[in-house]
This record gives structure tokens, sequence and C-alpha cells, in this order.
């Protein structure tokens, strides 16, 4: 008998908006509108229950790396679950999964990341770092080496710990966050700025806001700093050339912890297999989740250096932390199946060298467009600002929602892309095509204009 009743549209928008609590989501304004049903999906295209047929620009969300209907991956997980569907890692246990992906996620990053421990998601893996730098400088007899950096408008997930270190004003200010111990500095969003700078230079400021916070802390109590190497919920805010190496600069002369939060950039989506590797700079700690499976099923996990692990492992004992899925069986099965798929098929290589320059190039162009004053794409991430004049910049009142206004023609259009404020943001799957390009670049123009004609009443 199937677990999933065969309902209309209809019933399922009653029933959704009767028992079902989302994320992330003004429930007043869904109930007002109800739910878009997504009943099915296949390679880059997700199917609304009214029939629709949508480009997922977003990858779902930044996760369905390898596009949907992926067979090698479903066989994966059914295989797997058939075998030992779930067994933990506590207790002096393991499983072959576990082991296997540890494995081949030591393969796929720098040489001084070795060691991987398992989350269930993003934000479980965040809070796992909090942990275990705490810990880490405990062992190293620095016991008041707490404090982590982390930056505005940035997002690490959002359990109590996850969205401390994120820095959103409104998730903070509903839930009396940050918790003790996190500080935030400036983002390196040149465009947002007053521009009054040449953008190597502010990205120079924009790290030495860091070291400034270093002093304004102690030094001594710095703990670690943690950044997106590109901020994706915040806006794909691309930092300029100059930003990382002078972070990793800065955290090297204090002796302070680098945290990659590579949960988006991780496993390709920048034509390297993490955002560390494009930009040069050697973390203590990697959190991944996301596109480790492909979003097939939920996995999250920390990549933890040499520096870190040989301390945890020697000196720590008891480390008194973990999940019940930490290393799920069948999540790691799924992991392994995508990561060797997105291998073998070269995705990575062909985000750098093909569909990546193929997007970049019409992507860039759209900065033609009246309504679009910033364009930004690194590989299979990219933005665009919607603005009322170019020059000087004039934003649109909020109240005008432009971005949702072109979200919603783009929709039907028959694109899917994300709205924060009037910045656009698009992930698309490593598998689009030139001609699903083309097609997600067409309807972007088409939606801008009817955004155009909205927006001029
Ligand atoms: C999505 C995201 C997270 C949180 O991951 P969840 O799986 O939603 O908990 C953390 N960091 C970054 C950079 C993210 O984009």
């Amino acid at each position: 008998m199937a677990a999933i009743e065969k309902r209309s549209r209809k019933d399922l928008q009653e029933m959704d908006k009767s028992h079902h609590l989302h994320p992330f989501t003004d429930h007043k304004a869904l109930h007002a509108q109800r739910s878009r049903i997504i009943s099915r999906a296949e390679g880059v295209y997700i199917y609304e229950a009214s029939g629709q047929k949508i480009l997922d620009g977003m990858s779902g969300l930044w996760c369905v790396n390898a596009g949907y209907g992926q067979q090698e991956i479903i066989d994966a997980a059914t295989e797997q679950m058939k075998e030992l569907p779930y067994y933990n890692s506590f207790f002096q246990c393991s499983h072959p999964p576990a082991i296997e992906l540890a494995s081949l996620l030591k393969e796929l990053s720098q040489p001084h990341l070795n060691r991987v421990f398992f989350a269930g998601s993003g934000s479980e893996s965040n809070d796992t770092i909090i942990r275990m730098v705490r810990t880490y400088w405990d062992l190293m007899g620095q016991p008041g080496r707490h404090t982590i950096i982390s930056r505005h408008n940035a997002y690490h997930g959002s359990t109590v710990a996850a969205a401390s270190l994120s820095g959103m004003k409104a998730m903070h200010k509903q839930s009396g966050l940050p918790i003790p111990g996190i500080v935030h500095v400036d983002q390196p969003y040149w465009y947002g700025s007053d521009q009054s700078l040449s953008p190597d230079e502010f990205g120079l400021q924009a790290a030495r806001s860091i070291e400034a916070k270093i002093k304004e802390v102690g030094a001594e109590k710095v703990a670690a700093f943690i950044g997106e190497p590109i901020q994706g919920a915040g806006g794909v805010i691309v930092p300029p050339a100059t930003y990382w190496p002078e972070v990793q600069r800065i955290c090297d002369e204090y002796g302070i912890l680098l945290i990659s939060d590579e949960v988006i950039t991780g496993f390709g989506r920048l034509g390297e297999w993490f955002g560390a590797d494009y930009f040069s700079i050697r973390p203590d700690f990697m959190p991944f989740a996301k596109g480790v499976t492909s979003g097939y099923l939920p996995l999250g996990g920390v990549y933890v250096s040499d520096r870190v692990a040989d301390v945890l492992i020697d000196k720590g004992g008891e480390f008194f932390h973990g999940y019940t899925y930490s290393g799920h069986p069948a999540s790691c099965a799924v992991a392994l199946a995508n990561l060797k798929l997105i291998r073998r098929e070269k995705l990575v290589a062909r985000i750098r060298d093909d569909i990546g320059p193929y997007l970049q190039k019409k992507w860039l162009a759209l900065a033609d467009h009246p309504l679009v004053g910033d364009t930004r794409i690194v590989g299979l991430m990219g933005a665009f600002e919607l603005v009322k004049k170019k020059s000087p910049i004039e934003r649109f009142d909020e109240k005008q929602r432009a971005g949702v206004i072109f979200r919603d023609h783009l929709l039907d259009a028959g694109v899917c892309m994300r709205a924060v404020g009037d910045t656009i943001i698009c992930a698309p799957p490593f598998i689009l095509s030139h001609s699903e390009a083309d097609e997600m670049m067409n309807a972007t123009w088409k939606a801008l204009d009817l955004t155009k004609v909205d927006l001029a009443r």
C-alpha cells in the first residue's frame, strides 16, 4: 500500500493550511495564497501539482546539485536501507557507509583535513564546531579563548547556536540571540557600501574589521572566525579578491581557528571542490551539508583539521557530543553515490570550464537591463540587484517589493529563483545544459521587462 495517498491539489492545500507549520514562513500571508504543492521532479525541473513545469534555478535550497531523478543515488538509498537502514556510531560501533564516506571525503579535500564528524544538517554541523572549538582551546590550556567572530548578514543555520553564529538581525531579534561569546563584524559587501574605496581596498578594510574586533575583545579570548566563502542566503555576496588572503593572514597572526562554512560552496558549486580551494585558504574546520547528498537525504558534517583533531584525540578523552543520526547509513550511502557521480561525470570541472563560463557571460550581460544595478556570479552561484537608478545608486522603496514582483513574474515564466530583498539569487543544478541556461536567461529578461512595467505604475 502506498504511504502517500493520492489527493487533489486543493485537498493538499487545505490540509497543509490546517496542520503544517512551515520553516521561515509568515503563515497568515501563506494562508491568504495557499501553498505551491511541488509533487515531482526530473533533471533540472520541478513540477507543481497544477501541472506547471518550472526550471529549478535554486537546486531546491542550494542542494540538489546532481539534479533530480538520478537513479544511482536512488538505488544506493534502497540498497542500503535493505542491508542496514540504521545503526549508530556511538559505543565503539561503526558501519561501512560512514567509513567509506569519511575516506572519500578525505580524498576530496585539502591534505590537512583528514577527519570528518557527521551530523544531520548544516546547523548541527556548526553547533558541533562551537563545541569542538571551545574544547580545543580548553585542552590547549587557554580556557579563556571562547569567543567566535562571525559577520553581519552571515547565514550559518537556525538552531540556537547556529542562528547566533548567523548575522541575521530578524532572527536574533525574535529569540534574544546571539548567545554569549559570539560577536559580529562587517561583511565584505562592496556594492552595498558607499563605494568610496576600490573593491580591493574595501576587501582589506572588511577583513581588518576582524582584526579590530580581535583587539577589542582581546586576542587571548578569541577562539575562531567563521565565514562562508561566498555568503549565500545573505544575497550571494562575492568578496573582493583581497578579502580572504587578509582574513587568513589575520587568523594566522593571532593563532585563531578559521572556519570555512562550505554548506553551499562545498562539493563543486564554485568550480572547485570547496570554496576554501577557490579562495586558497587553509581552514581548520569545514562544515558541510546540502550538496553532500544533493539533498536526496539529510546529512551534514564537519571536516576537522589535524591541528584540532590530534589534540581532541590525544588529550580530550570522551567528547560529550553526537547525534542519533551522526553518520546515518542511508544518508552516507546516498552521499557516496552522489559524490562518485559528480566525480565520475567531472561536473566540477564542467562548472569551471564549460557551463560556468557559459552562464557567466549571459548573467553579467543582465547589467544592460535598466533595472539591474549589480551582477555577480562564481561558478553556478549568482546574484543581481534590482535598482531604481544605477548611478548614483538609488534603490526601490522596500514597500514596492521589487524583488518579489520579479520573482513572481519569473515563476510565471517557468523559472524559480529567490529574492533576498531586491537581490535575486540563483544556484542551478550542476547538470544544467546550455539550452536550459538559455531558457533560464530568456525567462529572466522577460520577467525583468514585466517587472519594469509594474514598478513604473
Ligand atoms: C543552509 C546553510 C546552513 C544550515 O544548514 P541546515 O542544513 O539548513 O541546517 C549553514 N550554513 C550555510 C552557509 C548554509 O547555507
